[in-house]
């Protein structure tokens, strides 16, 4: 019976180790390609249905490697996010996002930039310094960032999050529930937080004249932001009946393949340079 349960708790670790296995090489894979310089911004525009003017833009972080494949942020965020890296692999993103842009975030215009942050991020004193320290150093006025924080994961420790977010709405940071309506914090969180626009999942719009239950949760995200005087951005909008039923509804911003897909810098440059001056 001793070698059986030797062989038990033998297979147990290796289990465990096998299991573990996976995470630990991905985090070494991401210092290893923040080191090789492997994680670029791709750029979505939000466009003014009504006015057909670009708004802003989402950043959406992509790993290049090297044999040139494009990894998508679902198969790292959350691991980043889980083991902290996330804090490196934002600020290294921001830095490239303003240097894109270095002159049209500079120049006299409403086009902003909207950068996707994980709570954890806006409990941060240093996070928030960096940020404002490096906006200041690059002479990047502060209503042309802001930040987008998902409900998906919630704060750990609200009274924390709330003074940082003042803080960097006061600077001129505007914050924007991000995944609205999926998540764990609900509408309390907009009751706590100087939070001024909701962004509509994609997960509601794609209801959009199905008999999906979720379609009247849409309805009644947008009558309360409505209510609570909130912008709405709708996200994942693909086709012309998303656009009308949202128009119905006096939902202007949108975001989707519908308009356009994310794209890298030079791209997105010459995509805004033939539709607006920015
Ligand atoms: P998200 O913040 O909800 O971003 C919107 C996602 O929907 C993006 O996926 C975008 O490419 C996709 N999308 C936009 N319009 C359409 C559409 O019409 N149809 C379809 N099928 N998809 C559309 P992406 O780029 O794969 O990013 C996935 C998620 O990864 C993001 O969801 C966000 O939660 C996270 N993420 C991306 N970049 C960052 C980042 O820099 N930091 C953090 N913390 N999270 C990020
Ligand atoms: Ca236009
Ligand atoms: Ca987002
Ligand atoms: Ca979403």
């Amino acid at each position: 019976t001793q070698l059986l349960l030797f062989f038990m708790l033998l297979s147990v670790c290796l289990a465990i180790g096998l299991y573990r296995t996976p995470e630990r090489t991905l985090k070494e894979m991401i210092t290893y390609g923040l080191i090789k310089k492997e994680f670029i911004p791709y750029y979505q525009p939000i466009i003014n249905s009504q006015t057909g003017t670009i708004t802003c833009c989402e950043v959406l972080i992509r790993w290049q490697r090297s044999d040139g494949e494009l990894i998508s942020p679902n198969q790292f965020i959350p691991i980043a996010e889980h083991n902290g890296q996330i804090i490196l692999l934002t600020n290294y993103l921001i830095e490239q996002v303003i240097d894109q842009f270095k002159d049209e975030l500079i120049a006299d215009s409403d086009f902003y930039v909207s950068i996707n942050v994980t709570p954890q991020q806006l409990e941060d004193d240093e996070f928030l310094s960096t940020t404002i320290n490096l906006l200041k150093q690059r002479n990047v006025p502060a209503h042309r960032l802001a930040f987008e924080v998902t409900e998906r994961i919630p704060f750990s420790d609200l009274t924390k999050a709330r003074r940082i977010i003042q803080h960097l709405t006061d600077f001129g940071i505007s914050i924007k529930l991000d995944d609205a309506g999926t998540g764990y914090g609900g509408f309390s969180y907009l009751q706590n937080l100087p939070i001024d626009t909701l962004k509509i999942d994609k997960m509601f719009v794609d209801t959009i004249g199905t008999n999906d239950l979720k379609s009247n949760i849409l309805d009644s995200i947008i009558l309360f932001a409505k209510h609570a005087g909130l912008k709405v951005i709708a996200e994942g909008v693909e086709t012309q009946a998303q656009v009308d039923y949202l128009h119905q509804r006096e939902i202007y911003l949108m975001q989707g393949y519908h308009f356009a897909k994310p794209m890298p810098f030079d791209e997105f440059r010459r995509y805004l340079q033939q539709d607006m001056a920015i």
